[in-house]
């Protein structure tokens, strides 16, 4: 035999009756005997509590008991057959009238009593179950009406009463031994007390009720039919990505719903523990998904944790002073003082030395228990040996839960470095001495973003979700989202990672989307729903939307989003950029980005600032790390003016080369400004900075390539006009390079923390002798390399290697 209990989700419509109905065919047709128990229509027991407090306030119930008439009969008209419709309407207008009187009643008093408030919404458990034991007796003639009031016994505390388990079973043996020839309809949540009045078991009682009477029974399995594929990692309407579990033991389906999986009532383990009867939570309207099961065994680990879960606000009090410093009773007192007055307490940490003790409670608790210490501590708090209690709201907790805990090191790291990266700032801890929970409390702003981080710190085996807010749509920041596009199932599948582009902006328009913008269509997004562009506006977008795994992309080469660059870190949020203008500015700003990185946690990684895509900050940095010194550095990282010597050679001009390069894009519309080595200045400062050097940009040696005249002519015209007077003097250096069986080559060169740049003839035995086109190449001369240095070479410009280096620093970032 199996209980069968149906939730609220389950019974709320004709549809979704009909899916009950349909997994009750097929047990009968296998010949299972069931016993089915059920909650209250979804949202009728809050309406009921709201219309009780309504007829209290003065306020007219009449409309809401008439939504409430409207709501059952609608359902007896779907499905029962008109013939067999009258008697259960009368049976309900019976319910329907009492009910009516009740809330009358308290309307005319002007008094709700916890006893009275439990009266009114048993209702909702007697309105469904007798329904649908109608619409099922259709099928199963056998079928019988059950008010569990009469079978399960309690205290007369009203809301949330305590079972007599031991009356109460055997109340249900005798009741179900004298109907064993019936199919059994009964009322989840409500019972009563020993004065036959009706008490309930506690929001979501249902559960319980379900399994107070397979446990009495010795019932093969509770099976708690609901709207979900079981007890999932994580509340499903928070983390998008929680997953059902197949095993669960007792303990940790109890951890996880005492921590908020509304999923299962946390009293209803007590029970089947008790008596070893499995729970299967399982989906009413997937009846195929075989859903949780909870036993005793914890069944076997797939992953450290079992789930996480969480409650959306709770209130802190906290206590503190000299006076409990080694007092035996203190706490006892406290906490007796609460239980007496029927306080839940949810957790409660205590710092060793005693001084202080954190405890969290109910939020509509709060000012009653603070009361409730003011008043038993007052000579305490005179004497000032303890201070005042203080209460801290907007709180929530959230807990990680799962057997396997003990027995692997290294779980609290894992849970408070995906807090700390995400700058979710901790409250309080407290982890139960069964070691199956770590709790602890946080902001009620940060609970998404942290709920979210740990799942994805934890079920590794999960896409990792990077949230990417970008900068920048010129050739850069395309072909990013063209890559982005292209690499995306690769990513997920090779790499567990799938990354969501929240926000997009230009400096013309910006588009968000919290749950992640099309970036194969990023265009039309940015046109058709982008409102218009401001940078400040956007960072605080970023900020506010809270996400975990957030990533700022500057694919600009503007000044203005590197003044946001600290408050983003501080927000713990990681910069990917291939903007060169913070890292070259004053070596201050250089250092205290790092700085703040570094004490927020978060990535900085720049690696396209130096020859694109290539892998060069990486591997100075690989290298120092690793303890090797760098002894010389030598680079030509500059494209434009590789492919100008490059091709400077036979008989052509020096002038020619670069009209070619101009005409080929190679160059910026003034040549001169790649020729004058600036631009492959700043990346030879960045490298002379990440090799550890303390260095300004003016401290840098730069030799220039064209003679002053060059460098003086007023336009790009004047200018080639002096080319070509110059071009002797660059004849004489090739004819000169020629003689020697050389090459021209602009070097950079970092020796003793000094960088030279400058025009220098190598021969073969140089490694920067042969190169070809725009290639980048950079020689490291380290501790570990001395003998052959170690070199990197490659094409160092270009929106393809330069997207796919800023794409590589995005996945790095995510790691
Ligand atoms: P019922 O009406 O069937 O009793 P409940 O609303 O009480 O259903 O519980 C089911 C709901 O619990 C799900 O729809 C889901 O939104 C919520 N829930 C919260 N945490 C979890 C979790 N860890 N696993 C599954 N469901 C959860
Ligand atoms: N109907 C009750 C409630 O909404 C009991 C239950 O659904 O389990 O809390
Ligand atoms: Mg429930």
């Amino acid at each position: 035999m199996k209980v069968l209990k149906f939730g609220g989700t389950s019974v709320g419509s004709a549809e979704s009756i009909n899916s009950l109905l349909e997994i009750l065919k097929e047990a009968y047709a296998r010949g299972e005997k069931s016993i089915v128990v059920l909650s209250a229509m979804s949202g009728v027991t809050n309406l009921l509590a709201q219309m009780a407090e309504d007829a209290e306030q003065g306020i007219n119930f009449t409309p809401a008991l008439k939504a409430l008439e409207n709501k059952h009969f609608a359902v007896i008209k779907q499905l029962i057959k008109i013939k067999h419709q009258n008697p259960v309407f009368t049976q309900l207008k019976i319910f329907l009238n009492e009910l009516e009187d009740l809330l009358q009643g308290i309307y005319n008093l002007r008094e709700l009593s916890a006893q009275s408030k439990d009266l009114v919404v048993s209702y909702g458990e007697r309105f469904s179950t007798f329904l649908v034991s109608k619409i099922a007796a259709q099928y199963f003639p056998e079928s019988l009406f059950v008010d569990a009031s009469s079978l399960i016994k309690t205290d007369s505390h009203f809301g949330n009463a305590k079972v007599d388990l031991p009356q109460s079973k055997q109340l249900i043996q005798t009741f179900f031994q004298q109907h064993q020839a019936h199919f059994l309809f009964v009322t989840g949540f409500i019972a009563s007390n020993e004065q036959g009045r009706i008490t309930t078991l506690g929001r979501g009682g249902s559960d319980y009720t379900a399994a107070i009477i397979g446990a009495a029974l010795k019932a093969e399995a509770i099976e708690i039919w609901t709207d979900v594929d079981g007890m999932l990692t994580a509340d499903p309407r928070l983390v998008k990505k929680a997953f059902p579990l197949p095993v669960l033991s007792y303990t940790e389906a109890m951890e996880l719903s005492y921590f908020g999986a509304k999923v299962i009532y946390p009293p209803t383990m007590i029970p089947a523990f008790m008596e070893k009867v499995p729970i299967v939570i399982r989906n009413t309207f997937n009846p195929t998904f075989p859903g949780t099961v909870i036993q005793h065994d914890s069944g076997k680990a797939n992953f450290p944790i079992k789930g996480i879960s969480s409650i959306n606000a709770i209130s802190v009090i906290n206590l503190s002073g000299s006076g409990m410093i080694g007092k035996a009773g203190f706490s006892g007192r406290l906490f007796s003082l609460l239980a007496h007055e029927q306080i839940n307490i949810i957790l409660i940490t205590q710092s060793s030395s005693e001084h202080s003790i954190t405890f969290a409670v109910q939020p509509a608790d709060a000012i009653k228990a603070k009361k409730l210490i003011e008043t038993e501590f007052e000579l305490e708090l005179l004497a000032k040996k303890i201070e005042p209690p203080v209460i801290e709201e907007n709180l929530s907790v959230l807990a990680i839960v799962g057997e396997n805990m003990k027995h692997t090191p290294g779980i609290s790291g894992r849970l408070f470095s995906a807090l700390g990266r995400n700058g979710i700032n901790v409250r309080a801890i407290a982890q139960g001495s069964s070691e199956y929970n770590i709790s602890v409390i946080i902001s009620q702003i940060d609970l998404s973003k942290a709920l979210n981080a740990i799942h994805d710190a934890f079920f590794t085996a999960l896409k990792k979700t990077l949230h990417v807010f970008t900068l920048g749509t010129g050739n850069i920041g395309s072909t990013l989202f063209k890559q982005l596009v292209e690499q995306q199932d690769f990513l997920r599948d090779h790499n567990g990672i799938q990354i969501k582009v929240i926000g997009i902006s230009n400096s013309r328009k910006m588009v968000f989307d919290p749950e992640g913008i099309s970036v194969a269509s990023w265009e039309e997004a940015l046109n058709q729903q982008g409102e218009t562009a401001n940078l400040e506006e956007f960072i605080q977008r970023m900020q506010k939307l809270n996400l975990p795994n957030c990533i700022f992309v500057d694919n600009t080469a503007s000044i203005e989003p590197t003044k946001h660059y600290i408050p983003i870190f501080e927000s713990n949020i990681s910069i990917v950029t291939c903007n060169k203008i913070a890292n070259s500015s004053r070596y201050a700003t250089y250092k205290h980005l790092r700085d703040t990185a570094r004490n927020y946690g978060v990535d900085f990684l720049y690696e396209t600032n130096v020859g694109a895509g290539l892998p060069i900050v990486r591997t100075l940095k690989d290298l120092m790390t690793s303890g090797d010194r760098i002894l010389r550095i030598e680079a030509i990282l500059s494209g434009t003016i590789s492919y100008i010597f490059n091709n400077f050679t036979g008989d052509v001009s020096f002038h020619d080369v670069v009209r070619k390069a101009q005409a080929l894009g190679y160059t910026e519309p003034d040549p001169r400004d790649d020729l004058r080595g600036t631009d492959f200045m700043r990346k030879m400062l960045i490298l002379a900075r990440d090799a550890g050097n303390v260095i300004e940009a003016e401290e840098v040696q730069l030799g220039t390539i064209l003679p002053e005249a060059c460098l003086q002519a007023s336009t790009v015209d004047d200018f080639y006009t002096e080319l070509q007077h110059a071009d002797s003097y660059f004849n004489a250096l090739k004819e000169q390079a020629q003689h020697e069986n050389k090459t021209i080559r602009y070097i950079g060169k970092l020796e003793n923390g000094q960088v030279t740049i400058g025009l220098e003839l190598v021969d073969d035995q140089h490694p920067f002798f042969s190169l070809s086109g725009s290639d980048n190449i950079i020689s490291f001369t380290t501790e570990r390399y001395k003998e052959r240095p170690l070199v990197v070479k490659g094409p160092g410009a270009g929106s393809e290697v330069t997207a796919g280096g800023v794409f590589a620093d995005l996945v790095n970032a995510g790691m």
